[in-house]
């Protein structure tokens, strides 16, 4: 469907590269003087970095710049990221990264997600006094929630199988960040103040946030030396002192025994109860590196994040129903109408078998085309499904509509952070990375500057699939199911988009929803994120952005009721253009507005 050519533009790549890095190096990340300017998008040659925060890009586009490769900038942008978004991602987290490698033509994915530890019990968030599972809040400040962090993990795997530099060469950077220190933006601020009766619980997290009591100023300059020398020691020492040595030690001594302030700041109304992580916990912990998912729509390749993520099923198991349906013979609302259902269908699959024990052929099944026409063909045109809807069987035999009955509803959550990033080489990495909530569960880890993960708050409290087992319940050595999508689509085996973005569970529906404006409406890659988004996880109510109003009254007259909900994800991409130019896409307004970068910029890009 597109033109894969060598334009006259194409033909300019070596000369406009050779001057670009030729150029003296730029000035330290901008980040350690000003505030930098959020750029959304921007279209030009030599490799593309997108994230939220425009420290982290830059620090991206000068690896790329200094002859990294899209591993090495997705790395040393992700650690920059653990400094200047510590509240949503870092070295106390973990995430999805899934890389393009233009070597091989092949996409590999790493699977660094949180896991519990050995002793975890299914009933670990049921008080057992009263036999009732906690309060959230409960929960995620807790010992309990935070599970063995995988980000480390996975920028070391990262960088050894496919990267060019070290790991220390890739913490620097953002050391020197953490350091020399950055300006406060109300992002930042309003993280900490909206946290600070959890973060003034404990010593060590009001000391680093709460300075004088209070969250620091927007326009101060902030600085985190602690975490700049964790990194450090792991640049030295690799990450064995994070996993089996002293900040091991440290982590676990903090699970185990919370270090409650003996004055705290605000009021937090629950008991802190310690977890119990052991070190034999994180010694054990490893990365895995499951086969991608993969769908086929409009042509093109899906590649997805299989389990423990549900984010390759649900975005491609959506995909493969709307691709049941000449979209383009249908109307807006029409398509709007598939597209919500398709979003249902896929989460009621998604809540019923997707888990970290699910088998790859049950995985593999749910994304064949059979089920996904058995699932299709329960779409009304005239008529939203009643939600939740029932799960489908995906047992290799399809044939008419079952009918849909009720199912169990879905929660959102709202952190986490995504980075794409794409080389000159034509390799792409495409990052979800989180601690779970905004803050996780509220603990640095004294002397290391890091906050830890609540992710095991993912877990399903309690079993909600009626007499059907629940696969995502808490267990010994479990990973969490996760929403986090990062995708990657290939064009005739070459790629052609990356993206992904934060957002709990309604990151599956952002991916999908910007797939569809790019893909169904044909809209440019900015517009398409710009895009007023809804969100239908099969549930009654459908949360949409203030903009989707102007779709809102056809869709409710087909039975869809909307919820206004103010913001849904904070997305990044690219796109590879037909003349060789790579744009980068950032959100434009959301989350503050993110920050694209390419290493040349060239044109403009389209509206
Ligand atoms: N913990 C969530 C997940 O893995 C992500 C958190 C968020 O984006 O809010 O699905």
């Amino acid at each position: 469907m597109r033109l894969r050519r060598r334009t006259a533009l194409g033909a300019l790549l070596p000369t406009l590269l050779a001057t670009a890095l030729a150029a003296p190096a730029p000035a330290a990340p901008a980040g350690a003087a000003t505030v930098a300017p959020h750029v959304p998008t921007v279209v030009g040659f030599g490799g593309a970095v997108a994230t939220v925060d425009p420290d982290a890009t830059h620090v991206g586009l000068d690896v790329l710049r200094h002859g990294g490769n899209a591993v090495d900038a997705a790395i040393a942008a992700a650690a920059t990221l653990g400094v200047t978004e510590p509240f949503s991602s870092g070295i106390g987290g973990g995430g999805f990264l899934v890389f393009y490698d233009a070597r091989s033509g092949r996409v590999r994915t790493i699977d660094g997600r949180e896991a519990a530890p050995v002793t975890m019990q299914q009933n670990a968030f049921v008080n057992p006094d009263t036999g009732l599972p906690f309060d959230f809040q409960e929960a995620r400040v807790s010992g309990i929630s935070a599970g063995v962090p995988g980000s480390l993990a996975t920028w070391d795997a990262a960088l050894r199988h496919w990267g060019t530099t070290s790991l220390k060469q890739a913490l620097q950077p953002a050391s020197r960040i953490a350091r020399r220190g950055f300006v406060v933006d109300q992002t930042f601020r309003t993280q900490i103040s909206d946290n600070t009766n959890a973060f003034g619980r404990f010593s060590s997290t009001s000391a680093l946030y709460l300075p004088g009591g209070q969250p620091p100023a927007v326009g101060s300059r902030w600085r985190n030396p602690d975490l700049a020398a964790t990194y450090d020691l792991i640049g030295r020492e690799g990450i064995g002192v994070f996993y089996r040595g002293a900040v091991a030690r440290d982590i676990v001594q903090t699970v185990t025994d919370p270090p409650l302030a003996a004055q705290p700041i605000g009021s937090w109304p629950f008991p802190v109860r310690p977890g119990t992580m052991a070190r034999s916990d994180l010694s054990d912990y490893e990365v895995r590196f499951p086969a991608p998912t993969r769908v086929s729509y409009q042509g093109l390749d899906v590649y997805g994040m299989a389990t423990p993520s549900s984010g390759g099923q649900a975005v491609g198991e959506a995909l493969n129903i709307l691709g049941q349906f000449d979209l383009g013979a249908m109307s807006r609302t029409e398509v709007l109408h598939r597209y919500l259902e398709a979003s249902a269908l896929a989460f009621a699959d998604r809540n019923r078998y997707v888990g970290d024990g699910t088998s790859r052929a049950l995985l593999d099944e749910i994304l064949t085309d059979g089920f996904a026409g058995e699932r299709a063909c329960q779409i009304d045109p005239a008529h939203a499904l009643g939600k939740p809807v029932a799960p489908g069987v995906p047992d290799g035999s399809y044939g008419g509509c079952a009918s849909a009955s009720a199912g169990a509803p879905e929660t959102a959550g709202q952190s986490t952070t995504n980075l794409t990033v794409a080389d000159r080489w034509g390799n792409v990495v495409e990052y979800t990375l989180t601690i779970e909530q905004i803050g996780g569960n509220a603990m640095v880890v004294p002397g290391h500057g890091f906050l830890l993960n609540n992710e095991l708050t993912d877990f399903n409290v309690s079993p909600t699939q009626g007499s059907a087992p629940d696969p995502n319940l808490p267990g010994p050595g479990k990973r969490p199911r996760s929403s986090m999508a990062p995708t990657i689509v290939l064009a005739d085996g070459r790629p052609f988009l990356a993206l992904g973005s934060p957002g709990g569970s309604t990151i599956i529906t952002t991916v999908l929803q910007i797939l569809l404006n790019r893909l169904a409406f044909g809209q440019s890659l900015p517009a398409a994120l710009a895009a007023p988004r809804a969100t239908q996880r099969n549930t009654a109510a459908v949360p949409a952005e203030p903009g989707f109003a102007a779709d809102q009254a056809a869709l409710a007259a087909l039975g869809h009721l909307f919820a206004a909900n103010p913001e849904i994800g904070a997305a990044t991409a690219v796109e590879f253009l037909d003349d060789g130019r790579i744009l980068a896409a950032a959100e434009p307004t959301r989350r503050g507005g993110g920050a694209a970068g390419v290493v040349v910029p060239f044109g403009s890009p389209p509206s």
